[in-house]
């Protein structure tokens, strides 16, 4: 059976954390499916587009074709299943996200049986990085390179500088 991933998340920016966590998550699946949860009530910073734009730069791209990214606005294990996953990627940084994603991976389990949650563990030198903390640094006028890839970075400087 082939083994489809979908990582789910907002990755608004996508950080180093999310690059540490798909590259773990291509050591295991054949493909992975990153969704990019999208409310219209939540525009966030970037738009999909460009989320959707940053994350395949990022890839490295030999890995490339294993790598498929879409939006998604309904419910994460429906999206799942409708992309054909059979696992579900997790990242875990510490006690509070495990609290909360034990939750998440228990209901998701009980709404769709055959899509199995993973959780793989943040390497140290990316635990400590958040989406919500880079866009305050970057909006803030700070040096967000230390916790995203370089386009990224080059996209939050266009996004956030008063000129842009
Ligand atoms: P954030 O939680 O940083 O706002 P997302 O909602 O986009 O970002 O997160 C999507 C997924 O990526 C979640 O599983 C989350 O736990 C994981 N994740 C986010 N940042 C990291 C990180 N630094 N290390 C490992 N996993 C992370």
């Amino acid at each position: 059976m082939k083994r489809i991933a979908f990582y789910p998340g907002s990755f608004d920016p996508f950080t180093n954390g999310h690059l540490d966590i798909l590259l773990q998550a291509l050591g295991l699946a054949d493909q992975v499916i990153v969704a990019i949860g999208v409310h219209s009530s939540k525009p966030g910073l970037l738009t999909y587009d460009e989320r959707k734009a940053l994350i395949e730069e990022v890839v490295p791209a030999a890995l490339r074709e294993r790598v498929t990214v879409v939006s998604f606005d309904n419910l994460t294990t429906h999206a799942a299943a409708n992309a054909g996953a059979n696992m579900m990627i997790r990242g875990l940084r510490d006690g509070s996200d495990l609290d909360y994603e034990m939750q998440l991976a228990g209901m998701n389990g009980a709404l769709a049986e055959d899509i199995q949650t993973v959780f793989l563990p943040a390497s140290p030198d990316t635990r400590p990085i958040t989406a919500t903390l880079v866009r305050q640094v970057a909006t803030m006028g700070g040096d967000a390179s230390l916790f995203v890839p370089e386009p990224v970075a080059k996209a939050l400087i266009s996004k956030t500088s008063p000129k842009g």
